[in-house]
């Protein structure tokens, strides 16, 4: 793809101002409690909490803010008063509903054949999950998304910042320079663009999420990624017994993933390990589902099943999504990110 001409970039720019000032009613910041009476005090115990929004206040029950230090349960009633004031937790019309499904964008993979199979690419408000066997291109994919999501909305991207975070060491810095020279874009400047955090334990993990919030209602991001998912609940709870536990606490971060994706118009991408399936039947030589059980099946929205074809070829079949079907996608991993298959 050629650079922009600076006359196409100065529209460009224009465009995404407008877009920006359309996306100001999807967020109300929190300090708007301020002038429905909540002192400025408690409005900071909120946000020390990680809740920055008042419409993602209304993600979290009552009996979990009244655990917020220094919220007695008076106070959480009068803070969830004042902020039904502001955002509407209620009915939405129809057309309401289909009015903010508008605001939701589909950011491209790099090949056209994998964005056809996904109805326009990767989406915002939801969470698509990837798994399949080593070196299949999860983490290619998610090198590509990096330098896409900030493509403007016309050239297909989400105009948008990304949150990386990396429990694996998989992610390469340097990757990142062909992919942006691919699709015209100065490296430096999409580099600046990543935050990047690599996590260590799950409960890291999870914290790292948490402070997501701050960044989120600041600045526009329209992509986070947890490359995996799973690896840290997989390392971190191995003792016999502690499976309960472990699929409770993954429980707890995928909610936070969804609630992300929700309240910010993020487009979450994680990617997932597979694990033998002896249930996988006779037929199959080497039978393998995703990791996770039911809690991860239940959390993404559309789930994506990698392998590897010939070559630099790779395979990318529909798991399980509502609006989609069943289908096949073939692409193929190059220097500069995703791109088709050539033959
Ligand atoms: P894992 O489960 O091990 O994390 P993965 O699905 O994340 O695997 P990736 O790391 O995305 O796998 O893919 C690795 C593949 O990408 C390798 O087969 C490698 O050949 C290919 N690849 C990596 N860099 C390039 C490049 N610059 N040009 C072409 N192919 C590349
Ligand atoms: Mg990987």
């Amino acid at each position: 793809m050629a650079a922009l001409k600076a006359e196409e970039q100065n529209h460009l720019q224009l465009m995404e101002r407008e877009e920006m000032d359309a996306e100001d009613d999807l967020f109300e910041a929190i300090e708007k409690l301020i002038n429905q009476g909540i002192n400025a005090g408690d409005v900071k115990k909120l946000q020390d909490a990680g809740i920055y929004t008042c419409n993602g206040l209304m993600m979290f029950t009552k009996k979990h803010l009244t655990g917020i230090k220094g919220l007695s349960e008076a106070k959480v009633d009068k803070i969830c008063e004042a902020a039904e004031k502001i955002v509407n937790y209620g009915y939405i019309t129809g057309s309401d509903a289909l009015l903010k499904r508008k605001s939701v964008i589909r950011i491209t993979t790099g090949s056209q054949a994998l964005d056809e199979l996904l109805g326009g690419g990767i989406e915002t408000s939801a969470i698509t999950e990837a798994f399949g066997e080593f070196r299949s291109g999860k983490t290619q994919l998610a090198h590509t998304l990096c330098v896409s999501t900030q493509l403007p909305t016309q050239m297909h991207g989400g105009n948008g910042k990304v949150a990386y975070i990396d429990t694996e060491g998989t992610f390469r810095p340097d990757r990142i320079v062909p992919i942006a020279e691919r699709f015209g874009m100065d490296p430096g400047a999409v580099l600046d663009n990543i935050i990047y955090a690599r996590a260590y334990t799950y409960e890291h993990q999870y914290n790292l999420l948490l402070g997501l919030a701050a960044k989120m209602s600041e600045e526009p991001y329209r992509l986070l990624i947890v490359d995996s998912v799973i690896a840290l609940f997989r390392v971190d709870f191995t003792g016999r017994g502690e499976l309960a536990e472990r699929q409770q606490k993954l429980a707890q971060m995928l909610s936070r993933l969804i609630k992300i994706a929700e309240e910010f118009n993020v487009a979450v991408y994680m990617t997932n390990q597979v694990i033998a399936d002896p249930g996988g039947g006779m037929f199959i030589s080497d039978p393998k589902k995703p990791a996770g059980g039911h809690v991860l099946a239940r959390a993404a929205t559309i789930r994506l099943m990698f392998r590897k074809g010939k070559g630099e070829q790779r395979v990318c079949k529909v798991f399980d999504a509502p609006n989609l079907p069943e289908a096949e996608a073939v692409f193929q991993i190059t220097s500069g990110g995703i791109a088709d298959a050539k033959d």
